[in-house]
């Protein structure tokens, strides 16, 4: 019965526990206290002889337990020798202050692992950065977890770097390599920008105010992948890659203060054999777009350059540079060191920001103005006069005036007299001709001063603002015409740099009329290129 043998076993248990006991002098039952007189001659010689015994039971049991312990060491050690896992770690240090990684490796006849971990001494920074890499190593065991026995040992390091960093932002950026077999085999990229004075991560999205500059990046991956990828290039999975989303231009590595790498990740705009792919997207061309408070944190150099710019221009512009005036109040450009500049082609996206730029600096430029544009984009017209420029005749829908009839080349130039006058009250008093091309039938019918152009950036070719920036800069003199399209925001964006920057080095900005004194009253019917 249960029960009973319960019982018995713990009369037992009690019983050996009374035996331990006996020297306590503790009364029981069954051993009655023995009186100290007695006890000590007759039982101390044999009580040392049992301990005796005891120990060397106790040293025999432990001698054999080493023993098997030992044999069944060697025995887990034979089968497992090879895939006993080693690890050393060390520490490397950059040229960065306060910036370090932590190295580890880790191998055995399965794998190898090598991973750098930063340490820059913010703790988010740190385990943000930490827990993206573990991602791929995480992957990795998974991948070696499954591997079938034998073969090559699977591979995989991840070297960290410092891009970047400032008092305010860091960027690293680690480039991996992963060799399962050597039949698979892919490289990784990882970039991660932080906020040092939050720890908080920065995502492209967090340089922009808003989600505008997605199509520009958009574009600017589609142009560039034919020719970064060559013979990778496949046009559907490049255009897949790079629709307009955040997702989609996540990744991204600071090249200078003007200019920050697309990071796409193995497979995402071309096969995954053609690696991470970069593409340079040039923060100029997204001027009007960046968020200045997150862009100062990463460079704040560059925050400081164009403020001092605008600084330098606007003071210079309001006081110390009044241009010399002539008497009907126009700038004097017999004197003063002038420029004119001239947008054709709109009114259109990229009017505004133009517009801006000249108001923030109290300058005058030109407005070709393209007739049939003018229904739709009538209030940029209108501020485009109100704001002081002026306004040239760029034909209703943009004709080579000289494929024309005289009759058709009048008509292509008088509608859009009249549908700028509509809006504006005022009738242009000149005329750029589409694509440059006149000749003296046009000019005798139209009766009108046509205005060409001595510098031009091919804008319209290279949408990229740092281009149009070294351009039109590398080309400019005292008197030119420079021609550009207000069409694009790339251009625009050119501009918002290119006018302090004129203005900061001595010009004054006016209008057609101005550069070549002409009386809107009296307008002479001939070709203009320069002062
Ligand atoms: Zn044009």
């Amino acid at each position: 019965m249960k029960p009973l043998r319960h019982t018995t076993q713990a009369y037992i248990l009690v019983r050996s526990m009374k035996d331990i006991e006996i020297k306590t002098d503790t009364e029981t039952e069954n051993n009655p206290i023995r009186t100290p007189d007695v006890l000590p001659p007759v039982t101390q010689k044999p009580e040392k002889k049992r301990l005796i015994h005891r120990w060397v039971v106790v040293m025999i049991v432990i001698v054999c337990l080493l023993v098997a312990g030992g044999a069944v060491a060697v025995h887990v050690y034979n089968d497992h020798q090879k895939h006993v896992v080693k690890q050393e770690s060390s520490q490397v240090r950059t040229d960065f202050a306060n910036i370090d990684f932590d190295t580890t490796t880790e191998w055995n006849d399965q794998y190898e692992l090598n991973v750098m971990y930063p340490k820059t001494g913010q703790g988010q920074i740190d385990k943000t950065a930490r827990a993206k890499i573990d991602t791929y190593v995480s992957d990795f065991r998974a991948q070696v977890a499954s591997k079938p026995k034998g073969g090559k040992p699977y591979e995989l390091n991840i070297i960290g770097a410092v891009n970047y960093a400032s008092k305010t932002a860091i960027n690293f950026v680690y480039t991996g390599h992963l060799y399962l077999d050597s039949s698979i085999s892919g490289n990784i990229t990882v970039n991660a920008l932080f906020d040092r004075t939050t720890g908080k991560e920065i995502k492209t999205s967090d340089l922009f105010k808003d989600g505008k500059y997605l199509q520009v990046a958009s574009d600017t991956a589609r142009q560039a992948l034919p020719g970064i990828l060559s013979q990778n290039y496949n046009k559907t999975l490049a255009e897949q890659g790079t629709t307009p989303t955040a997702a989609h231009f996540d990744q991204f590595e600071i090249v200078d203060a003007k200019k920050i790498n697309l990071v796409f990740e193995p497979g995402q705009v071309a096969a995954a054999s053609a690696g991470t792919v970069k593409v340079p997207l040039n923060l100029a061309n997204l001027d009007s777009d960046l968020n200045n408070d997150v862009v100062g944190k990463i460079f704040p150099d560059y925050l400081a350059q164009v403020e001092a710019a605008e600084k330098k221009a606007q003071e210079s512009a309001v006081k110390g540079n009044a241009p010399p005036l002539l008497a009907n109040g126009n700038v004097d450009c017999s004197k003063a060191k002038c420029i004119a500049l001239t947008f054709d082609d709109g009114p259109g996206p990229g009017s505004a920001v133009i517009l801006d730029t000249l108001e923030k600096y109290q300058a005058h430029a030109t407005f070709m103005v393209v007739g049939s544009r003018v229904a739709t984009w009538a209030d940029t017209l209108k501020r485009e006069v109100a704001d002081g420029n002026d306004i040239g005749n760029h034909t209703w829908d943009h004709s080579d005036l000289t494929n024309l009839s005289a009759a058709d080349a009048e008509a292509e130039v008088s509608k859009t007299q009249d549908a700028v006058a509509n809006v504006t009250g005022r009738r242009p008093f000149m005329v750029r001709p589409p694509y440059g091309a006149y000749n003296q039938t046009v000019i005798n019918e139209i009766g009108l001063p046509f205005i060409m152009w001595g510098v031009d950036p091919d804008d319209w070719r290279d949408r990229d603002a740092g281009i149009v920036y070294q351009r039109v800069m590398s080309q400019v003199a005292p008197g030119e015409i420079v021609l550009s399209h207000d069409l694009y925001p790339t251009t625009a964006a050119a501009y918002q740099r290119i006018i302090p920057d004129l203005i900061s080095q001595g010009y004054t900005l006016v209008t057609v009329s101005d550069l070549l004194n002409i009386d809107p009253n009296n307008p002479p019917a001939q070709v203009f290129s320069s002062r």
